[in-house]
């Protein structure tokens, strides 16, 4: 039997946190003796296979319409339901995101699977199949057990390291007959807002907080987070003293990121600020108080004043 994984594509290259979900899948093959299928949509992206095979993929099905390009969800639920029937699959496996929310969503009904979302670990088969999930922001865990025959899990992002050591997939081109139906909402075009790395998709977060004192110090987190190529964020204060637009205020009521790296300048690690940033696989601090609670969860930290160690660390940067 197969695992299959549903990936998601953005300007022409894989995302990360879909390579992530088919290491998963190939972790658990390894347990349940699946091989591990992966359903690419629309158009491949350069050297498609051999990443797909290094994340630990046995074989892509490579479903060829332009029109599955653009996320059109109803589509992509359709085509991925048809690849799962095709590919004798009981397990469904998925990056969690927006996208493959809505059409994890949708597949549930239609595949009649029960759905595990924000999934953090391999299933523990002993009895049944019980898979752990982050809840509450990454607060606490549950443990769900799944009693429908097909399954389908969404995984948390950073959770599971992507392999490289896999040897390239073979691909199946195939064509899927798909209803009018299922193009009933149609993606015209898409524009960025802007030309800067959008916070929820970023792989660096440089964050910025009260400490800065003002707008006329922002310079110091633009030029840090434009020598790493990171979004920036804020704390909420930052953005309700009207320092910083509201669309960059990061945590429990703001944006919630999941970066590889996130970089905290002078933010004290509020509850409400880590929620939406615990998610993250490295959290680097900067704090002039060695007592801020940030540094009880951040990886590394700096004890000094900002005005002093982020200029020196921008040049360190660059210089690389
Ligand atoms: P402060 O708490 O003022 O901390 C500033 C930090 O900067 C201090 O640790 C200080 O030591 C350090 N500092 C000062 N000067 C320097 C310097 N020169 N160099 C280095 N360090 C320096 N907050 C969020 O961020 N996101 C949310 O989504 C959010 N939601 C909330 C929801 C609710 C319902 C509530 C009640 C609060 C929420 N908050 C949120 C607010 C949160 O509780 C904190 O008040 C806020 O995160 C604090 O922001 P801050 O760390 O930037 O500021």
């Amino acid at each position: 039997m197969s695992i299959l994984v549903y990936i998601e594509k953005d300007q022409g290259r894989i995302k990360n946190s879909s390579l992530e979900a088919v290491s998963y899948a190939a972790a658990l093959g390894g347990i349940t003796g699946d091989n591990v299928q992966v359903v690419s949509l629309g158009e491949s992206v350069e050297g498609e296979s051999e990443l797909l095979g290094k994340a630990g993929a046995t074989g892509v099905v490579q479903v060829t319409d332009d029109r599955l390009n653009a996320g059109v969800i109803q589509a992509h639920a359709e085509v991925v339901s048809q690849v799962f029937d095709k590919v004798k699959a009981k397990t469904l496996v998925l990056a969690k995101s927006s996208l493959g929310d809505a059409v994890a969503a949708r597949l549930a009904v239609k595949l009649e699977a029960g759905l595990v979302t924000n999934v953090v670990g391999l299933p523990d088969l002993t009895e049944g199949f019980v898979v752990r999930r982050s809840i509450f922001t990454g607060k606490a865990f549950v443990d769900t057990s799944i009693h429908t025959e097909n399954k389908i899990l969404a995984i948390k992002k950073n959770v599971q390291p992507v392999k490289t050591d896999g040897s390239p997939a073979p691909v199946e081109k195939v064509t899927i007959d798909l209803p009018s139906e299922a193009f009933s909402a149609k993606i015209t075009g898409t524009e960025k807002a802007t030309g800067e790395v959008l916070l929820p998709e970023a792989d660096i977060v440089v964050s910025g907080g009260r400490g800065l004192n003002g707008p006329e110090n922002w310079g110091l987190i633009e030029d840090l987070a434009d020598a790493m190529g990171a979004a920036k964020g804020c704390s909420k204060p930052v953005s309700d003293l009207g320092w910083r637009p509201h669309h960059e205020h990061v945590g429990q009521t703001g944006v919630k990121v999941a970066p590889s790296l996130y970089l905290a300048v002078a933010i004290s690690g509020a509850i409400q600020h880590l929620a939406g940033v615990n998610a993250s696989r490295y959290m680097v601090v900067i704090n002039k108080d060695p007592e801020a609670p940030f540094f009880k969860v951040a990886d590394y930290g700096i004890v000094g004043d900002a005005f002093d160690v982020v200029p020196k660390l921008t040049e360190a940067i660059k210089a690389l």
